[in-house]
């Protein structure tokens, strides 16, 4: 596992060595090796060199750091500096070098966190490429406590209960109702692919559900990075779980609309029930049924642009009944009795518990226990 910590690292690493040894701090007499910047502390006493990447036109990034700090977080990194001091050559002088196998810009954000602390990060689109690197060496190096406030930032959008994911949901509504997560969350791919890698199975029942409600043909053909151009792929299995999991979500919302919905009897209190007008009397099933027309006219998307989001679609049978915007998508002329949509309310919100705890099972996931 140490293997790469031997001093055979090539010329990269005698050349810097050689600077060390021959008194000079790299940031002003190393030219071979790129410097970090202010994660080089004249006081620091240990040497990381960020080795990935490195390429003929690129060279390693240095950080001049404190081993106490480091170590004090990380028990990986502290076996590291262990067995570089005991097979440390009686001729070498000056902090030891640790060639690290990270690229440069993520080692820089984990130093960055373990120094000044995470309380400047977004936990949306915005720092996603630092938190995702930050976990990823917080995992790698054991940094338990980093590794835990990473996920709890994570888990704001992708949560493991339900009450969670509708503040979620809302904070991605803009003011005038339109639904835009990816302009605030990173793409649910990424999301996944990180959780896979840093073992972080709480994440993925929400990231796959999100997911879910593109197009396949969209998650096939995976998502592009804007900044980067890099496209991210699917593993072939996961995209497995997410089709067969697409499935079953949208066999529920079948299955409920037939089960609760159409032919929908009126409660037993219903304020219409001893109405002697026939088209009176059937007032609330006919709210009912114009709920099932609204919700079929919609399992494409095409009205409200939320394809195959039924976790959205089930609540919305319940909103639609009362809304009060007429600008709103739909204007139900019949309404149901405040006793039947509380009967009703009942069984959605009942609806969609059983929804959110199918979540792993339907994706294949294994998440103990859920929610
Ligand atoms: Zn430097
Ligand atoms: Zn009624």
């Amino acid at each position: 596992m140490l293997g790469w910590l031997r001093w055979s690292e090539g010329a990269l690493l005698l050349l810097a060595i050689r600077h060390v040894e021959s008194g000079l701090h790299w940031c002003g007499g190393g030219r071979s090796v790129r410097c970090s910047g202010d994660l080089c502390f004249a006081d620091g006493n240990v040497t990381l060199l960020a080795t990935n990447n490195i390429t003929t036109s690129t060279t390693a990034c240095h950080f001049v750091v404190h081993k106490g700090l480091l170590a004090r977080h990380s028990p990986v990194l502290q076996d590291i500096f262990k067995v570089l001091e005991a097979t440390k050559p009686d001729s070498f002088q000056g902090p030891p070098i640790v060639p690290l196998p990270d690229a440069a810009e993520d080692l820089a954000c984990f130093l960055t966190a373990l120094y000044d602390g995470t309380s400047h990060l977004h936990y949306d689109i915005t720092d996603f490429t630092s938190i995702a690197a930050i976990l990823r060496l917080a995992t790698k190096y054991k940094v338990k406590r980093l590794r835990q406030d990473m996920l709890a930032g994570m888990s704001i959008a992708w949560p493991r209960f339900l009450t969670q994911w509708e503040i979620r949901e809302a904070n991605a509504t803009s003011p005038n109702g339109i639904y835009e997560p990816r302009k605030s969350l990173p793409h649910p791919i990424l999301v996944i692919k990180l959780a896979r890698e840093v073992n972080a199975p709480y994440l993925l029942p929400s990231a796959f559900y999100d997911l879910s409600r593109c197009y396949p043909s969209d998650t096939v053909s995976g998502y592009t990075c804007p900044k980067t151009h890099q496209t991210h792929f699917l593993s072939d299995s996961d995209l497995t779980n997410l089709l067969k999991g697409k499935e079953h979500t949208s066999r529920f919302l079948s299955t409920f609309i037939v089960n609760e919905l159409e032919g929908r009897q009126p409660s037993l209190a219903c304020v219409y029930k001893t109405e002697i007008d026939p088209l009176r009397k059937r007032n609330c099933q006919a709210a009912f049924e114009a709920i099932t027309f609204e919700i079929l006219r919609d399992v494409n998307g095409v009205v409200c642009h939320r394809s195959s989001d039924p976790l959205f679609a089930i609540m919305d049978a319940e909103l639609m009944q009362t809304r009060e915007d007429p600008t709103g998508r739909t204007d139900l002329t019949v309404r149901a009795c405040e006793f039947c949509r509380a009967e009703f309310s009942t069984v959605v919100d009942a609806a969609r518990e059983e929804f959110w705890r199918r979540l792993p099972q339907w994706f294949g996931l294994d998440v103990h226990p859920w929610p």
